[in-house]
């Protein structure tokens, strides 16, 4: 348990120490909402240039709302989870129709938008709003878990639940936004995943981890399990004129919104160029001949699966591809030089490049 002379001591560390980052510098809710979206899962180093070119182009909810959702991803691409983008726009939109333009500053409105659960909820309306809403991002969760020993598995809910516990106890309610910003920055800053810098961190006398010489215990978490690899064969294919045919992946479906070479994952036993066939028949209701061999292989790592994606030049044999046969998903048959126009996932951007240097 933390005193009040303690959570003085973190407060005033954090005044001293805390980074300079754009975010930090206002108090202007819509911001604030950014970066907390940017930075899930994301570290700030790489955040940043896409915040700043996010604000340049959207500077308020307003400009967002009215922009195209494919304008949102293109900016946003090479940040990886695009659900959070296509969350982000839908809520702008919903909070110009619904709120008038100002980010609510309930945590019943604020978690009823797309996007925003309990934990972004928290920071937005402690950051924003000084509410007393305590803060469990990751940071927070290991520098919890070192203080009070929390020996199980923090991926279970159970013990996330305790650590929750933990935060509401430890939050300074006169200052909830320095004091959730500073358990964050401890996280981000000293109690690091790996060697923690326990000779600064003013919580040291507070810290278990550290009095038992056991900082390298804390988070624990059990072995995760050996990622799937698939093996993915995409066909690019062109038209007379030399464009090449690119279509949307569903909303609803990982990379959603994101445009891509039509392909997909390679079965059981089958040859990577009959997967292209195949794919393109049931996708686009075409045949096509494929290339002997693909013209660039590329590996890529989700967080829950890794793939090879085979990319074969392919040329259409019999019929025209169409958007009914994608599911009503669109089609667009593109100039080289346009590819830079669309936003694609990170595997399909490095086929695109390389097409590009080709001229192709
Ligand atoms: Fe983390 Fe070390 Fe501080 Fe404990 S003393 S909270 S392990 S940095």
């Amino acid at each position: 348990m933390l005193t009040d002379a303690d959570r003085k001591t973190l407060l005033d560390w954090y005044r001293r120490m805390r980074r300079d980052l754009p975010w930090r510098r206002t108090g202007d809710p819509y911001r604030i909402w950014i970066s907390e979206i940017m930075l899930q899962q994301t570290r700030v180093d790489q955040v940043l240039p896409y915040y700043q070119r996010f604000m340049a182009r959207f500077p308020d909810v307003t400009s967002l709302a009215r922009a195209d959702l494919d304008e949102v991803l293109r900016l946003w691409e090479g940040l990886g989870y695009y659900s959070r983008a296509r969350n982000m726009h839908k809520a702008a939109r919903q909070i110009v129709d619904r709120h008038a333009g100002r980010f609510p500053d309930t945590h019943e409105e604020a978690i009823a938008l797309p996007g925003i659960g309990p934990y972004t909820a928290a920071a937005i309306l402690s950051i924003a709003f000084g509410q007393p809403w305590p803060v469990v991002d990751g940071n927070v969760i290991r520098v919890i878990s070192r203080l009070f020993g929390i020996g199980e598995d923090v991926r279970l809910g159970s013990v996330q639940k305790t650590i929750a516990r933990h935060a509401a106890e430890l939050l300074d309610r006169e200052n909830p936004a320095d004091f959730n910003q500073a358990m964050m920055e401890l996280g981000a800053t000293v109690c690091t995943p790996a060697a923690p810098s326990c000779s600064s961190c003013p919580l040291q006398e507070r810290c278990h981890a550290f009095r038992h010489n056991a900082t390298d215990q804390y988070p624990y978490k059990s072995p995760a399990r050996k990622r799937p690899h698939h093996h993915i064969a995409i066909g690019v294919v062109r038209d007379t004129s030399g464009r090449l045919l690119i279509a949307r992946r569903p909303d609803h479906a990982m990379l959603g919104g994101l445009w891509e070479f039509p392909g997909g994952k390679q079965e059981k036993g089958e040859a990577l160029r009959d997967t292209v066939r195949r794919e393109l028949g049931e996708e686009l209701g075409v045949d096509v001949d494929v290339a002997p061999k693909p013209f660039r292989v590329v590996r890529h790592a989700y967080s829950h699966f890794t793939i090879t994606l085979h990319a074969f030049h392919a040329t259409l044999k019999d019929g025209s591809p169409h958007p009914e046969a994608q599911n009503g998903e669109p089609l667009r048959w593109v100039a080289s030089d346009e590819l830079t126009e669309y936003a694609f996932p990170k595997a399909n951007r490095l086929i695109t490049e390389t097409l590009m240097e080709q001229g192709s």
